[in-house]
């Protein structure tokens, strides 16, 4: 398939990688990437804030995988990436404000030590009368809340854990798959006596394989992380076509046949969808229709963020705050940029997100109103003495995040199955394994592959 002509549908960082890996690969091939939207990225994306150029999506990136780093390196960007400079968090709870506690795995303790005062002494004797409990039997998949409920008590859901995950999905630990949001986990659980005994086994198993643990934790990309598309773009040379949404996809005998709204018929030799669920589902409708209900099985969260810059002034929320529904507050999250980022200096520049899965009735409020209750909440959580911000941004995710429920796993093995019959063809992105970049980024060389 040396010469051949790869459509991608969806310009976010999986399309854009698909069709960059593609041009690597196959330097005589041609790479068209078709996007709905008005501008490359999908959820990537950067606002000018206070003289700075601020991420709205995405806004650090794992650097314990290797995926994305290398992907920044190998665009030429290496001297734009900047490690955190502290990732101290702290969790805002009806009690008052704590120290995130080190060593859990996304939020799960591995032993009841260090707990004190993120849970109430009653939390702390919960979890460590784990060790009375018989010993744990599963069977499949099930959701993280309801396990994590049962072993370790309602607390460490509530204070802890959906901060935690809640904060990476947007969504509810009582939906969200076990086995798909926390498999380093799942895969200690069959040999193990105790959830707490899995954790330690899982956290540790993660040390041992990631070696080098002394590198930074978090990076981001001195320009944005939304930098990365156009430099995506332009290294592929792939011709992207905005405003391009693809209606309808059939096989032909040579290839496939693309529909595009406004009557226009694309050909292709391969193509790689590169959609959320949603519309990925309507695409195979036809060609591979066993994917169509799993598809429809991934539902997706909304949410909106402000970015907001403030006076420079001193705060003492470290690198930021997690904030539980228990709280009752509006805003689910705080992240003091400007503290976090060493080149986001000469303002306080914080973002604040808003929404989680079946809870987006405040994204109803109009934008005026939505951006002054968020600015509200995080001026008083924050302590500001200036409290008037200088400039706000809002932005609105609709859709923003894919929520893995309970049996994803076995939800995205029928999809690719289902795909894998049509030869040519592929699916990608954040819907499948992992929302963060490193996996869309993985996914999406592993589309590419699975191709030639
Ligand atoms: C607010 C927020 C913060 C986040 N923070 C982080 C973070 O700090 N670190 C991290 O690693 N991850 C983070 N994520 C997750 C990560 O950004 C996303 O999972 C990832 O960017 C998704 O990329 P994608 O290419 O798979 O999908 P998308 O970015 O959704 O791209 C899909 C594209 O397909 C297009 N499309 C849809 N239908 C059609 C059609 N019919 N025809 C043509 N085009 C179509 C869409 O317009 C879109 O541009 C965050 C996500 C959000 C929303």
């Amino acid at each position: 398939m040396s010469t051949c002509r790869l459509v991608v549908v969806g310009a976010g960082i999986t399309g854009l990688t698909a069709a960059w890996e593609w041009r690597r690969t196959h330097p005589d091939g041609a790479v068209v990437v078709l996007e709905a939207g008005d501008r490359i990225g999908g959820k990537l994306n950067r606002v000018e804030l206070a003289g700075r150029w601020y991420d709205t999506g995405p806004e650090a990136v794992l650097a314990r995988v290797p995926e994305a780093v290398e992907l920044i390196e190998a665009l030429g960007l290496a001297d734009q990436l900047v490690p955190a400079r502290t990732t101290q968090a702290s969790i805002e709870l009806p009690e008052g404000r704590f120290p995130l506690p080190a060593g859990t795995l996304q939020g799960v303790p591995t032993s009841a030590d260090g707990l004190d005062g993120v849970l109430t002494p009653a939390g702390v004797a919960r979890v460590r009368a784990e060790a009375d409990l018989p010993p744990l039997q599963l069977d499949g998949d099930v959701s993280v809340g309801g396990l994590l409920r049962e072993r370790l008590g309602d607390e460490v859901v509530d204070r802890l854990v959906e901060p935690l995950l809640g904060g990476v999905y947007a969504g509810r630990p009582d939906d969200l798959s076990l086995a798909a949001t926390m498999p380093a986990l799942a895969a200690q659980l069959p040999a193990a006596t105790s959830l707490l005994g899995a954790a330690l086994a899982a956290r540790d198993a993660g040390a041992r394989s990631r070696g080098d643990a002394d590198g930074p934790v978090f990076v981001t990309v001195r320009e944005g992380i939304g930098s990365l598309p156009a430099a995506l773009v332009q290294a592929s040379g792939a011709d992207v076509r905005l405003c391009t949404r693809v209606t309808a996809l059939r096989r032909t005998a040579g290839g496939f046949e693309l529909d595009v709204a406004g009557g226009a018929t694309l050909t292709a030799d391969a193509v790689v969808l590169a959609t959320p669920a949603g519309p990925t589902a309507e695409l195979l409708a036809d060609l591979a229709p066993d994917a169509v209900e799993p598809l429809h099985g991934i539902p997706y969260a909304s949410m909106a963020v402000v970015a907001m810059a403030f006076p420079e002034q001193p705060v003492a929320a470290g690198s930021g705050l997690l904030v539980p529904p228990v709280t009752g507050r509006l805003v689910k999250g705080v992240t003091v940029s400007s503290s976090k980022w060493p080149h986001l200096d000469g303002a306080l520049r914080v973002r604040s997100s808003v929404g989680r899965f079946g809870d987006d009735a405040a994204l109803h409020r109009p934008d005026d109103e939505l951006t002054a209750a968020v600015v509200a909440d995080v001026a008083d959580l924050l302590q500001l003495e200036r409290a008037e911000p200088v400039q706000t941004e809002l932005v609105r995710w609709t859709d923003g995040l894919p929520q893995y429920l309970v049996g994803h796993p076995q939800r995205v093995a029928a999809i690719r199955s289902a795909v894998a019959e049509v030869p040519g063809l592929a699916v990608a992105g954040a819907a499948y394994q992992g929302v963060g970049l490193p996996a869309c980024i993985r996914d999406a060389r592993r589309a590419t592959q699975s191709l030639d």
